[in-house]
């Protein structure tokens, strides 16, 4: 049994926030895990703190998984994590009295109650992951097995899963289903086969008529998981249950993935999320605003879907910071405020366009040569693209003037200021060359 006094407890939470800070990096560490402490141990659930709601959503959903994991490895033995500011019920874990879902699986499907279907934005880039996961999610019998979601980080794989699985359990409450992370997975099997309890392992998955199992491409590499992760697939599948699976890569690119394992992943239905767009980042952005108490001007959710290109997640930690801010402060929102509010993620964000980048899309839209660009001739047309690329190298990096400069041909800083304030003269006199220049930012961005 454990002790459970208060000293021991820090011990405890101090031994597991090593483990979490491994697991997850020293930046995500910082900003989610360390303002977190170990209140209590009851029973099979551990108690912990965090400075606010949005926080412990958070964590709730990003890292209950790792955490549970890191306090069991430090002496614990809990199922569940109870983050304080479960108190607004943004996350729900499915109890134990859901009577077809094994009680040590209970923990497993953790579901944010945000992650519907409902609250999911719907653009081109998704359109194809959506419509296939709600198929899956109203048929009776497997539409496609597995259905296979794949894309990059942020787009909005997690949140379609955790929407079949609200949708099942609110349409189908007969059915049970299985949501975890491959990180779980593989921890639960390295586990069963420590306890010599392989066996139990086999029949916590045998009987689940859906099973999500959260990015795969960690399963990749380890072979014995692998092995029973295979086997799992192929029995369920043939006893006609529905699996979908996530990953940040297709199939066929998983690295460390047995050959046969690789092709059968492939065979069901393979659906990409893609980058993305500025129309479906203004989307989300406005529906997310309607759900906040502080007015947000329409403007300011155009400068962050035009800024914040990296991916939702991000996106929607700018929103949520704009409004923390104004919050508190009692500031109204603005471009400008937000811009200082965000000055680190927008530079970050910037670092995708470079210098090279610029120079393509200028020489593209004025058509000119590269060559033309960084030469010292003064025609017009010329001459306007050339302070053109220099102001706009100006706005969207963070390239100092002389570095400018020595990007086209050798021109010093003072050619550099010169050519920023002739654009910005240019736009405000000429509404036509304003525009263009607005549609070029735009294609730079995109
Ligand atoms: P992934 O699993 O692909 O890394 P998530 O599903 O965790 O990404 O999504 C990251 C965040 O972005 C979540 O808060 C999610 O709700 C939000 N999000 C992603 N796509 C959409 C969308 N189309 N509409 C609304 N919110 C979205
Ligand atoms: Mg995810």
């Amino acid at each position: 049994m454990m002790d459970k006094t208060s000293e021991n407890l820090k011990q405890i939470w101090n031994e597991a926030l090593e483990d979490v800070k491994k697991a997850i990096g020293s930046s995500d560490y910082e900003t989610w895990i360390s303002k977190l402490y170990l209140i209590e141990i009851d029973d099979d659930t551990a108690k912990i703190s965090a400075p606010t709601k949005y926080i412990g959503d958070n964590v709730s959903w990003r890292y209950a998984d790792i955490i549970v994991k890191a306090l069991n490895s430090s002496g614990c033995n809990i199922s569940y994590l109870n983050i304080d500011a479960y108190d607004n019920n943004n996350v729900e874990i499915i109890e134990k009295s859901d009577k077809k879902t094994p009680k040590n699986l209970a923990s497993m499907t953790i579901l944010d109650k945000k992650f519907t279907f409902k609250n999911f934005i719907v653009g081109k880039p998704n359109e194809f992951a959506y419509a296939a996961a709600m198929r899956v999610a109203e048929s009776d019998t497997p539409a496609f097995n597995p259905l296979f979601l794949y894309g990059g980080v942020g787009l909005g794989k997690t949140h379609l899963m955790h929407a079949i699985a609200w949708h099942i359990k609110e349409s189908h409450p007969e059915k049970s289903f299985i949501y975890l992370s491959a990180e779980k997975f593989m921890y639960l099997f390295i586990k069963s086969l420590r306890y010599k309890d392989a066996m139990s392992f086999k029949e916590m998955f045998r009987n689940v008529d859906v099973l999500m199992i959260d990015d795969v491409q960690f399963i990749g590499g380890k072979d014995t998981t692998q092995e029973e992760f295979f086997h799992t697939f192929n029995e369920l599948v043939d006893n006609n249950r529905q699996i979908i699976l996530s990953a940040d890569k297709s199939p066929s690119d998983l690295d460390g993935m047995e050959e046969r394992l690789r092709s059968r992943l492939g065979w069901g239905l393979v659906a990409d999320i893609h980058p993305t767009n500025y129309e479906l980042r203004l989307g989300i952005l406005q529906s997310k605003a309607k759900k906040h108490k502080v007015k947000i001007p329409n403007e300011v959710l155009e400068f962050l879907s035009m800024k914040i290109t990296s991916n939702i997640r991000e996106l929607e930690g700018a929103l949520n910071r704009v409004v923390a801010h104004a919050t508190l402060v009692g500031k109204t929102i603005t471009i400008d405020m937000a811009s200082d509010v965000l000055r680190d993620l927008l530079r970050s964000n910037e670092k995708y366009i470079t210098m090279d980048l610029i120079q393509r899309k200028v020489c593209e839209f004025y058509n000119i040569k590269l060559s033309d660009l960084t030469s010292a001739k003064r025609q017009k047309a010329i001459a306007t693209a050339r302070h053109v690329a220099m102001y706009l190298a100006k706005q969207l990096t963070t390239k100092s003037l002389p570095d400018i400069g020595r990007n086209f041909g050798g021109k010093d800083h003072s050619t550099v200021i010169h050519a920023v304030k002739k654009v910005k003269e240019n736009i405000a006199k000429d509404r036509e060359f304003a525009t263009n220049l607005e549609i070029l930012t735009k294609s730079i961005e995109n």
